[in-house]
Formats: C-alpha cells, sequence, structure tokens
C-alpha cells in the first residue's frame, strides 16, 4: 500500500467538504461536538453508500441468481457489478477470484476450514505473526487441534516491528501458509506483504493477508503482493456491515471445496450426490448480503473518487501531528513507533486505566478504544493488558487530533 505523497498535497484535500458527507458525524455526544476515533473498529458511512442501499432497496431488490424476470436480473446485474467493483478495487485477475462473506473473519475461516483442512498435515506449519487480530489466529488453533499442525509465530520487535531475521528462520519446507495482517489493527504497522509473500512462495508455502487496517488506507494490489488469499471486511472501509471479501488464486478456489453447502453453490443436486458450481458460486451457499454487496460497491466508488493516495496522505498528516501532541504530555507510552505506519495510534497512560481514559474523554465527546483490540498475545508482548487506542479515518481533523490531546492532558492533570 501507498502511504506516500501524491498527487493531492494534503493542504488541498477538503477534509471539511469530505466531513459532510457523514451524517452522524455532525452529531453531539453528552452535549459536545463528537470526535469519532474509531474507525478501526468500525468506519462511519457516508451518505453515498447510505442512499445508495436505501435506493436500492426501493426500486431494484430481489433475490439474485434465480429468477427469470427482470427485477431479479437486475440485482443479479448490481450484485455481480459490485464483485467486478472488488475485482478492480484488488487488481486481481478476474471476478471469479472475489468471494463475498459476511466479513474478513468468516472469510479466513473459510480458508481455514475449506483449503486448510483439505491440504495440511499433521506436523505441518502455519506461520502467524505476534500482532495478529484473533480473527487470524483463532481459526488456525482450531485447525491445528483438528489436524496436528504447528502455529509458529513470528516476534514483534519493540518499536512494533515484524522481525524478519525470526521469519526467515521460522520459514521451512514444512510451512504450509504464512498468514498476516498487512496492518497492525494495534500499532499500525505496515507489514512487508510483498517481501514476506516471496520469501513464503520460496519454501512453497501459500501466503494469506488479512488486509482489514490497509485497505481503508492505500492502493492495494494483489498481484503485485503476490498473495494466494488476501481478505478484508466492508464496514471498516465506509461500507455496510454483514459484507465481507475473500480475494483468492482461482486455481486454488477450484481445487478447494466446499464451504457451506446449500442453494446458489451447486451445479447439480440429486439424492445420488450433489455437484458444486464453480467459483465464486461455490463458496457462496444460500442468499447472499446483497444489498450490502452493493453498499459496499458504493463505498469503494466514495474512497476512488477521494483517491486513496490523497486520503493517505491526509491521514499521515493528521496522525503525525496526534503522535507528536501526544508523545509531548507526560506518562503518555506510545506502542508502535516504527515507520510504515498507518492511521492507529495505541498508547497508555501512567497511573490511569484505559478503560477509565476512554470513559473521561467520551465525555468530552472523544470516542476512542480501549482493551486489548482483539490481539491479546500483542498486550502480553508489550507487558500490558490493554491500551487506548486513537484510530484515524479520512474525515479526522489536526482540530480532532488536538481535542484528543487536550483532553488527555486533562486527565493526565486529575490523575497522572
Ligand atoms: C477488524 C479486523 C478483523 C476482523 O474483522 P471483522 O469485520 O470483525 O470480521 C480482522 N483483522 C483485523 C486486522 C481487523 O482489524
Amino acid at each position: 500500500m501507498n502511504v506516500v505523497l501524491q498527487t493531492l498535497p494534503a493542504s488541498l484535500y477538503d477534509v471539511n467538504r469530505v466531513r459532510a458527507d457523514f451524517p452522524l458525524l455532525g452529531r453531539k455526544v453528552h452535549g459536545r461536538p463528537l470526535v469519532f476515533l474509531d474507525s478501526a473498529a468500525s468506519a462511519q458511512k457516508p451518505v453515498q453508500v447510505i442512499e445508495t442501499v436505501k435506493t436500492f432497496y426501493e426500486t431494484e431488490y430481489a433475490n439474485v441468481h434465480r429468477g427469470a424476470y427482470w427485477l431479479s436480473e437486475q440485482a443479479t446485474r448490481r450484485y455481480e457489478g459490485a464483485r467486478e467493483k472488488v475485482r478492480a478495487f484488488l487488481n486481481a485477475r478476474t471476478a471469479r477470484e472475489i468471494i463475498f462473506t459476511r466479513g474478513a473473519t468468516e472469510s479466513i475461516n473459510l480458508v481455514a476450514a475449506t483449503w486448510g483442512r483439505a491440504t495440511v498435515q499433521a506436523g505441518d506449519e502455519v506461520v502467524l505473526t505476534g500482532l495478529e487480530h484473533h480473527s487470524n489466529i483463532v481459526p488456525w488453533q482450531m485447525l491445528a487441534a483438528e489436524k496436528g499442525i504447528v502455529l509458529k509465530v513470528v516476534p514483534v520487535t519493540e518499536d512494533g516491528r515484524f522481525d524478519w531475521e525470526s521469519y526467515e528462520t521460522l520459514l521451512s519446507s514444512r510451512t504450509r501458509l504464512v498468514a498476516v495482517a498487512h496492518v497492525s489493527n494495534v500499532l499500525g504497522t505496515i507489514l512487508p506483504v510483498q517481501d514476506i509473500t516471496a520469501a513464503a512462495h520460496a519454501v512453497g508455502a501459500k501466503v494469506l493477508v488479512d488486509g482489514c487496517q490497509a485497505v481503508p488506507h492505500g492502493v492495494v494490489d494483489v498481484r503485485a503482493i503476490d498473495c494466494d488469499f488476501y481478505v478484508f471486511s466492508g464496514h471498516k472501509l465506509y461500507g455496510p456491515t454483514g459484507i465481507g471479501v475473500l480475494y483468492g488464486r482461482e486455481a486454488l478456489l477450484r481445487a478447494m471445496p466446499p464451504y457451506q453447502g446449500g442453494g446458489d453453490m451447486i451445479a447439480s443436486v440429486s439424492f445420488e450426490g450433489s455437484t458444486w458450481a464453480a467459483p465464486p458460486q461455490k463458496f457462496e451457499a444460500g442468499t447472499p448480503a446483497i444489498a450490502q454487496a452493493v453498499g459496499l460497491a458504493a463505498a469503494i466508488d466514495y474512497v476512488e473518487s477521494l483517491g486513496l493516495e490523497s486520503i493517505a496522505a491526509h491521514e499521515t498528516t493528521v496522525v503525525q501531528y496526534a503522535t507528536e501532541r501526544l508523545a509531548a504530555i507526560k506518562g503518555v507510552r506510545l506502542l508502535g513507533t516504527a515507520k510504515p505506519k498507518a492511521s492507529v495510534i495505541s498508547f497508555t497512560l501512567a497511573g490511569v486505566h484505559p478503560h477509565d481514559i476512554a470513559t473521561i474523554l467520551d465525555r468530552e465527546g472523544v470516542a476512542i478504544r480501549a482493551g486489548h483490540h482483539c490481539a491479546q498475545p500483542l498486550m502480553q508482548r508489550f507487558g500490558v493488558s490493554a491500551t487506548a487506542r486513537a484510530s484515524f479515518g479520512l474525515y479526522n481533523t489536526r482540530a480532532e487530533a488536538d481535542a484528543l490531546a487536550d483532553a488527555l492532558e486533562t486527565v493526565q492533570r486529575i490523575f497522572g
């Protein structure tokens, strides 16, 4: 992903115009203007997405892939059009490589339950990193328990980087899969997924990249990365909940057994036996999240209309400014200072529990996350049980960074 300044300089990115697209950002919380700094958990939705979903339900909604009538054909065109939109967004070779799921979590579980079960044998190894989200840990633990495979974990350095030397020593001819985050949801670290993939392929392993925190913040090209699987969730990309994506290399998808059985995933069904449809339908049993897919396509249109490079440049200036302000506050410890880094700042404040920080900030209208961020192994690595986390999106401003830092200074004065 590209976080380098390109196209529009950040100064020409009209963040106030962007904010006007997000109705929820105009509301007050506890009588204060809302300062929303939790987009890494889920992003707010622009009116372009909200209206697209509403209009779709009002004028074009029907089930897909079934009816011979106009409305169903129209809904199918919109649903398959969304698939093509995602294909272009990720630069996949063909829309047959794009599977719609309920979210990144389901995408990873799908790979573990199908490719994983069909491929791994006792003694095989799966390599993860110490900064993975639980969604990219637990499905592999379940596979390990079932198949007797071994999970190897690449350690995280003190400044939050992926430890390349350890990675190289963990890779071997026993490695079947390397499953890594593209961007850490706690530290913001951007991992060198292209190099990670090349090294994995050199030992014959496949690579799954968890792109949840990458796609909202920069251009992603699965062909350039050359990974075998790439997953993300719609709701962190300013789209609806209940829709996610699994990109998979076509040859792999063809060889993989189905995930769930049901309607839409079959070629034929009889009581003697059934045959499967080709990908992607093979992995989309039952009625899919039709309007959510249409909403995701609208979200992709939205971020592309602003330009992902411009979004990245804008966010980088805001995050750098926020980082400087927080670093200047007595007792603040920043976790994950390594560059390159995307739009997440995790921190602790000496003497104050992260939950108390978040509760006090909330009274000021500042919404941040506190907890383990679904990454308990990473918390253990840094010797904390929780952190406070401010995460930034395309709509956040320097003034909001100031609101965060000012509120934190107040907390520090009271408790620190
Ligand atoms: C949010 C997140 C997930 C899980 O996504 P869901 O939408 O909850 O399925 C997985 N990995 C990372 C890095 C995330 O940030």
